[in-house]
């Protein structure tokens, strides 16, 4: 009996959703779209004269928890600056251990690294989750999210107080209360004399003078 409740009501669970729209989607074929915070894969950038922004400091491969960062570099005369930089002659990043923390975007000094906001294509082998450089250089084509270093860190700074409030006197500190005088205790009253008995004084020899 109880097993024939059971069914009925497994039923009427399937006639109550049997007319609902699926919640799922055929993922890849269908992505749905992101919010705005969605962070997927990594690109690295170029300045507006178009020179490489990253100069291969090594502060993202330092701080990546997953230890996914590898990269050489040498250092050549800018043809922009004449000045002296590091150039990247490898920079790979393996997505397979990455746990989107973002330290390695947040630490760039360079604004060089950045995280893309729309959906990473899947891979179906693992070397299709390893971003070489450059795969990471046409990933600046896509959209980007609005991180990059400096806003990123400009967020870990503690807000600046009011310009009235920073230039208002800081009160001096009360001053300690004196402690009270301990009380002198006062001088303990001198015994008084024992009275002689009269009696005893008579009894008394009178001291004879000498010859
Ligand atoms: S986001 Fe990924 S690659 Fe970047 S530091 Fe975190 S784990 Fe490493
Ligand atoms: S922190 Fe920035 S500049 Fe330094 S190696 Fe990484 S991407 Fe390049």
């Amino acid at each position: 009996m109880g097993y024939l409740l059971d069914s009925i009501r497994a039923l009427g669970v399937t006639a109550k959703n049997i007319g609902r729209k699926p919640v799922t989607v055929q993922f890849p074929k269908v992505i749905r779209e992101r919010q705005e915070r969605y962070r997927t894969s990594f690109a690295l950038l170029k300045d507006e004269q178009g020179e490489e922004r990253c100069v291969g400091c090594l502060a993202c491969e330092r701080i990546c928890p997953s230890q996914i960062i590898h990269m050489s570099s040498t250092k050549k005369e800018s043809p922009v600056t004449g000045k002296k930089r590091g150039y990247l002659d490898d920079f790979t990043l393996d997505m397979t251990a990455c746990i989107f923390c973002e330290l390695c975007v947040q630490v760039c000094p360079f604004d060089a690294i950045v995280m893309l906001k729309v959906p990473h294509e899947p891979g179906y082998v693992r070397e299709d989750l390893v971003l070489t450089m450059a795969k990471l250089y046409e990933n600046a084509e896509k959209p980007l999210t609005w991180g990059n270093g400096t806003k990123l860190m400009e967020m870990q700074e503690p807000p600046k107080p009011a310009p009235a409030q920073a230039a208002a006197p800081v009160p001096a500190p009360a001053a300690a209360p004196v402690p009270a005088a301990v009380p002198v205790p006062a001088a303990a009253p001198a015994p008084a004399p024992v009275p002689v008995p009269a009696s005893a004084a008579a009894a008394e020899p009178a001291k004879t003078e000498a010859p």
